[in-house]
């Protein structure tokens, strides 16, 4: 095995970065050679591991308990530690969300290994992994590489995108139980309760309306109407960090180097100049319109489309069209 990448899962969904993860390790395996090995825990959690297989795992270690149901961090860094011993695989990766962020620190500290964490890019340099991470406070990007001959890392979700599956694709899983962890299990989940703020996840999200300075004349109007156009086109509403700083719109909604990366199949920037620590955030959409007052605004570059405008009236004529054409 070159690579063994940790699938998240919650109640037998897989968390979608899993998969991203794991198309760019098929493509960093296809040029290293060896095999590409998924983990999926869990308890009822076979169909998960046949989607790794679909998304390009070759192998897929499907390790199920009732003790396992739930995440917790002792018995599931066991399980993982257990395979590394018994695999050596030379890189080891995880989704990095709150869960994958745990998992990785307390398994690459059991196991002595160096940890790349929250990176944005994985590429190959001499046979060895370069993992490209934020830095203080993400005002740098680094490229990290390694000493030993594990190298862990925790990829940001939207870094890469969602690979094919392809369904008729063979791979092989292999079942296994749990591992005893040596400290013990020290946790004990009693419930879950679901948060919903009734907002589209800007991460998840596939239309995404931001705004930037722009909004400057009166800035709460502004991110209303540019809410509006969101909620009309059933996206999530975003930002640039000139708006955020400004005090516009809270932090939660900036997109950008150091705020969130996104991969929406639509991207509407209103107001925004198109810095280029914005367009790290928002560069891989698949379409992206921009409306700005100024023709030679940078972001007019990368735009799909453009409007020349001032975003106070075509923001509204944008939401009064799409909620005539869509009902
Ligand atoms: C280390 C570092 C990290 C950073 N990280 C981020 C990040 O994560 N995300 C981010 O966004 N930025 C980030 N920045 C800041 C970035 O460099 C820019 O300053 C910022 O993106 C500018 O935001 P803006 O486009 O909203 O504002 P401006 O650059 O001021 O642009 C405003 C635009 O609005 C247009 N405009 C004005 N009025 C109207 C109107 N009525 N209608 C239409 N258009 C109008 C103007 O023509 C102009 O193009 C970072 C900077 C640094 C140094």
């Amino acid at each position: 095995m070159s690579i063994l990448v940790y699938i998240e899962q919650f109640e037998g969904k897989a968390a979608p970065v899993s998969w991203e993860v794991l198309g760019k390790a098929r493509g960093l395996v296809d040029q290293m050679g060896g095999k590409l090995a998924a983990v999926v825990i869990g308890n009822g959690v076979e169909a998960v591991a046949k989607d790794a297989v679909s998304y390009g795992a070759d192998v897929v270690h499907l390790v199920e308990d009732a003790s396992l149901a739930a995440f917790r961090l002792d018995p599931y860094a066991a399980v993982v530690e257990d395979l590394v011993k018994t695999h050596s695989p030379k890189v080891l990766l995880f989704p990095a969300t709150a869960r994958g962020r745990d998992l990785s620190a307390v398994v690459a500290c059991d196991l002595n290994a160096g940890l790349a964490a929250d990176c944005s890019d994985l590429s190959l340099v001499d046979g060895g992994l370069a993992a490209v991470r934020p830095v203080f406070s993400g005002n740098l990007l680094t490229t990290v590489r390694f000493n030993g001959p594990l190298a862990v890392a925790s990829v940001r979700a939207r870094s890469f995108p969602t690979p094919e599956a392809n369904p008729a694709r063979a791979g092989e899983i292999v079942k296994s139980g749990p591992v005893a962890p040596a400290t013990g299990v020290r946790e004990e989940i009693k419930s879950f309760e679901a948060t919903s703020t009734g907002e589209v996840s800007l991460t998840d999200a596939k239309i995404i309306v931001s705004g930037g300075r722009g909004v400057a004349k009166d800035p709460e109007l502004g991110f209303k109407m540019i809410k509006e156009l969101a909620d009309t086109l059933g996206g999530a509403m975003g930002a640039s960090r000139a708006a955020v700083d400004a005090g516009y719109i809270p932090y939660k909604h900036q997109v950008g180097q150091t705020g969130k990366v996104v991969r929406p199949d639509l991207y509407i920037a209103a107001g925004i100049s198109g810095a280029i620590q914005h367009l790290a955030g928002m560069g891989n959409a698949k379409i992206i319109v921009a409306i700005n007052k100024d023709a030679e605004a940078p972001i007019f570059s990368v735009a799909n489309y453009g409007v020349v405008g001032d975003l106070y009236d075509v923001v509204p004529a944008l939401s009064a069209e799409f909620k005539k054409r869509l009902g």
